[in-house]
């Protein structure tokens, strides 16, 4: 990483009166030096004899400007260097002094004494200037590049320890909920509870927006200091907002490494660490995972995934299936979900479950989401006019926050001329979890457009009621897991049927989907459910097999 100070606001102050102060001492020792040198050796130059403290004090002139300038550009190693040129020759201009038993007059006094207040100044600033340069002004931990330092001299002494790197994954809404200064005293005050837990056995430092990392001594356990973590960072956080207390909980994830044993270089400490934060952050918030060579394979085969997903357009590998939903009473088709898959020259076929989550951690999944939705209202535009049917499109949670989407639409309907009633985009919980303003605005003018939307996944995340009644969404999906456990009993029962209440309440249709078995629609027949989607009735078929279906 590039090393960098800056002398900036009321530092430039100070810098520009040392240049003052340099220029002064050269136009001093030019005209001056020459005639009241008070040393005895001279320089020959052409006709004239220059005395050698001139010359020397002339180069130290020099030196101590380039040095200002340094530092002002930017340039740390300039900067030392010509910083010990300042040093040196102020050195050997006392010798000089001490040693011909002559303190010169003017330059040579005026030239040391400005030497060292320069070099006292100039040291200063740059030991503020590398502080600052690795301080987080938000936490006032380590940034980044402190940090790395940090773990840096821990290999370079050999030493061995664990990395934790921790994200908060609620600070978006954080930001969008109370504002970026709260949001500075959230980070502020995680900061601060991990520094206590984490005493004199490490170090802390936030090295992202809402990412901290900590540096262990192999004294203590990570696991240990990490669930203690989670127990202090889950606490309350209160803030005084103009005269209003906030309260506020965060939420976050952390993956450990260890080193030397996972990582011998900071790099690729990081990497590990970060792989195993994302594996912890699968099983939900709040949740650590330790880094194991598995996951790198898990990496690798992302990485994979990654290429073929660049590669997919050219290539043809993607093609869509159309998965029908039924009306439970008649068994009457209400429409299709498209189902996108992926279909490798050499047979591989990658499931959406794979290559989808690997999409969504990059801008891969806007391409994805364009070309479902150009596709299938490409496709059915014909048959969504002559018929009755609603074709459904799974769009991911970063597709439906983007500020441009609902243009996406409405460029997609008005080129292949579909029907926007027939029109139906699924999102999911999630998609509320980052940019909830711009997802909310983004369903309404959907809802103008005439396009519905469906809420999937229902019953895995924390949609809540107050959020749901302001959606206005026209489907709630119930999530497979809670159809799967629709025979172990009434409660079972009770809940889906308690959300199908929910949702017709507040004018939703409800579909159950992953509906398996014939005994599973038995007690289906007796919920508030009007439809179904599952391999009971129907696995999702080609788009040959779709139109067969409508006709
Ligand atoms: P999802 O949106 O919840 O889609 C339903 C998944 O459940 C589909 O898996 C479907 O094939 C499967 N399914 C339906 N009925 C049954 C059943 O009775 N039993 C079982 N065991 N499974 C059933 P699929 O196609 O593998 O898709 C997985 C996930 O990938 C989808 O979950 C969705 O989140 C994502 N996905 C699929 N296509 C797209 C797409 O075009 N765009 C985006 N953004 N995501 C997609
Ligand atoms: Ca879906
Ligand atoms: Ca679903």
């Amino acid at each position: 990483m590039k090393k960098k100070f800056s002398i900036k606001d009321h530092t430039a102050i100070i810098v520009g009166l040392l240049f003052g102060f340099a220029l002064i001492n050269a136009a001093i020792i030019s005209i001056l030096g020459a005639r009241m040198g008070g040393a005895n050796v001279f320089f020959r130059l052409g006709h004239s004899n220059i005395p050698m403290n001139s010359i020397q004090g002339l180069l130290q002139t020099f030196a101590l400007m380039l040095c200002i300038i340094m530092a002002c550009v930017d340039c740390v190693v300039g900067a030392r260097m010509a910083y010990f040129v300042v040093a040196f020759l102020g050195f050997s201009s006392i010798l000089g002094m001490l040693k011909n038993k002559n303190l010169s007059p003017l330059p040579g006094v005026f030239n040391c004494l400005l030497s060292f207040v320069a070099i006292m100044i100039i040291g200063y600033l740059m030991r503020k200037a590398k502080e600052k340069s690795i301080t987080d002004y938000a936490t006032g931990s380590y940034n980044a590049i402190g940090f790395i330092e940090q773990i840096n001299k821990r290999f370079r002494e050999k030493k061995s320890g664990s990395l934790i790197y921790y994200q908060i994954n609620n600070f978006r809404a954080i930001n969008d909920d109370y504002g970026h200064e709260i949001g500075d005293k959230v980070l502020h005050e995680v900061s601060d509870r991990m520094i206590s837990v984490v005493g004199k056995n490490g170090i802390v430092g936030r090295i992202g927006g809402s990412e901290f990392a900590i540096m262990l001594n192999d004294k203590v356990d990570a696991n240990v200091v990490v669930k203690e973590l989670f127990e202090q960072l889950n606490k309350k956080m209160v803030f005084d907002n103009e005269g209003v207390h906030l309260d506020c909980y965060i939420e976050g994830n952390a993956g450990i490494a260890h080193f030397p044993h996972d990582a011998n270089e900071s790099n690729s400490l990081f990497k590990c660490a970060d792989v195993a934060l994302m594996h912890s952050m699968k099983k939900g918030g709040n949740n650590i995972a330790v880094f194991d060579e598995n996951m790198l394979s898990k990496m690798h085969y992302d990485k994979e995934i990654e290429q073929l997903i660049k590669r997919a357009y050219d290539e043809q590998y993607f093609y869509l299936e159309y998965q029908p939903q039924f009306t439970v009473n008649d068994k009457r088709l209400r429409g299709f979900e498209s189902l996108i898959r992926m279909h490798l020259p050499d047979g591989r076929r990658i499931s959406p479950g794979d290559f989808i989550p690997v999409a969504e951690k990059s801008n891969l999944i806007y391409t994805i989401d364009e070309f479902v939705l150009d596709y299938v209202t490409k496709k059915f535009a014909n048959i969504a006019r002559e018929s009755d049917i609603t074709i459904s499109v799974n769009i991911s949670a970063n597709g439906i926050s983007r500020p441009e989407f609902v243009s996406i639409v409405e460029t997609c309907l008005r080129k292949n001329n579909f029907a926007p009633e027939k029109l139906e985009i699924e999102i999911t919980e999630y998609s509320f979890e980052d940019s909830q303003e711009q997802t909310i605005i983004n369903i309404k003018k959907l809802k103008e457009l005439g396009v519905k939307v469906a809420l999937d996944d229902f019953g895995t995340g924390y949609a809540s009621l107050s959020r749901l009644m302001n959606l206005s969404v026209d489907l709630l999906k119930v999530d497979k897991s809670l159809v799967d456990d629709i025979e172990k009993g009434e409660v079972n029962r009770d809940f889906i049927n308690s959300i199908g209440s929910m949702g017709h309440l507040l004018n939703c249709k409800v579909i159950l989907e992953g509906v398996e078995t014939d005994s599973q629609i038995e007690y289906i027949k007796d919920l508030e459910c009007d439809y179904i989607q599952g391999f009971v009735w129907g696995k999702p078929v080609s788009y040959e097999k779709a139109t067969e279906m409508i006709s």
